[in-house]
């Protein structure tokens, strides 16, 4: 069990109590008859329990949300009107705050700002797990000025990730992808500790299998992490693609998709030529490694998935996920769009809902926001 968070049930009463809530409300939006809506209130609605306790205690709640990059000035197309307009319709009577992004002082993690924030305020709750591994002032300032608690939803996630590091059910089976190893390197090698096995996919997987001396044509690659790659493959804990779906190097992919047709490469990648889904024997087997895990962490696709030339691998790999009976945590970012690509996201124990957030949590097994809210004034 987490230890150390107060929760706001520990406040009792809060008759005539004003509560500052920050969530992280960075819907997504589009115009409709010519104004801005949010598109998916997902994050909206998560939060309603929170709010309707509070106010079921007596509080007048205020929430506060970044919203998109507007770089501490304001910018009219990253108000939060229009999510405002939503969460008014599904919990009347809760206070949004503009945009904190508006202010240089957030990202800037300005005392002022920060206290700025907590005036005519009683009490603080921390709900924006996914915006937890920021030192931003609404994050990091609120605590040390008034009682300060966890949210439901941030407790939820911090208890997940926490029992996946500290007493996983065996087999534990952790699936890593995406684009970059530099980025998922320190992940990797967290959890070659703690998993069992730990699969490698995506375009990060090219600097592995460069340094176990296959030629890799024009696939992703970084030199600096080739020596690297190369230790962690022999704690015999890491399992590589042994094939690759392949395009020519000039070849256009994305999105928008191409015409050429891939190619399943195995084992060496020619010149070029670039590897961009793992292939169909890597899937197979990755595939079997996760129907016998006990307990299944993913993050990050196993290749160009938003291209549907090059999905097979990311889309057997989430069935896989999905079908074992295994506790499966999706981390965040894009395994979580590619779940929803396949409407799997039901199918499985949790969604963490922080990308950045929970890597740098199972990274580190703490983050900024966190140790500021355990260190604050509790209760
Ligand atoms: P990340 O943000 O690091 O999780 O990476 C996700 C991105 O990696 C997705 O947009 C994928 O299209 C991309 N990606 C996955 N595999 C490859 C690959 N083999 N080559 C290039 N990009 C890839």
């Amino acid at each position: 069990m987490v230890t150390g968070y107060s929760t706001p049930e520990e406040w009792g009463s809060l008759e005539g109590k004003r509560v500052l809530v920050r969530v992280d409300f960075n819907c997504p939006v589009a115009e409709v008859d010519g104004q801005l809506e949010v598109t998916d209130d997902f994050r909206i609605r998560a939060s309603l329990p929170l709010f309707r306790e509070l106010q079921a205690r007596g509080a007048t709640v205020v929430a506060a949300t970044h919203f998109g990059r507007p770089r501490g000035e304001v910018v009219e197309e990253f108000s939060v009107a229009p999510i405002r307009r939503r969460l008014d319709e599904l919990c009347p009577g809760v206070q949004l705050l503009e945009n904190l992004r508006f202010s240089p002082g957030e990202e800037a993690n300005d005392p002022a700002f920060g206290a700025s924030l907590v005036e005519g305020i009683d009490y603080y709750v921390n709900e924006a797990f996914s915006a937890s591994h920021r030192a931003h002032a609404s994050i990091m300032i609120p605590p040390t000025l008034v009682p300060s608690a966890a949210g439901p939803n941030l407790l939820r996630e911090v208890t997940t990730l926490e029992s996946i590091l500290t007493n996983p059910a065996r087999p534990f089976v952790a699936i890593v992808g995406g684009a970059k190893v530099k980025d998922k390197l320190g992940i990797v090698k967290v959890l070659v500790e703690r998993a069992d096995t730990v699969i490698v996919g995506g375009g990060m997987a090219y600097t592995f299998a460069a340094a176990e001396g296959r030629t890799i044509g024009s696939s992703l690659f970084d030199p600096d992490r080739l020596e690297e790659c190369g230790r962690l493959l022999e704690t015999g804990r890491v399992e590589i693609p042994s094939d690759a779906l392949t395009l020519p190097s000039e070849a256009s992919f994305g999105p928008a998709s191409g015409d050429e047709v891939p190619e399943v490469v195995t084992e060496n990648i020619p010149d070029g030529t670039q590897g961009l889904d793992i292939g169909p024997a890597s899937a197979q087997r990755f595939a079997e490694i996760i129907s016998g895990a006990a307990t299944v962490l993913w993050n990050g696709p196993m290749g160009v998935f938003e291209d549907e030339r090059l999905r097979a691998g990311t889309e057997t790999v989430a069935r896989a996920v999905a079908a074992s009976p295994a506790v499966s945590v999706i981390g965040g970012g894009d395994s979580v769009a590619a779940l929803q690509m396949f409407h799997l996201e039901d199918e499985v124990s949790f969604v963490s809902t922080g990308g950045g957030a929970s890597l740098e949590f199972l990274e580190y097994g703490d983050l900024p926001g966190l140790r500021a809210l355990r260190e604050g004034r509790g209760a």
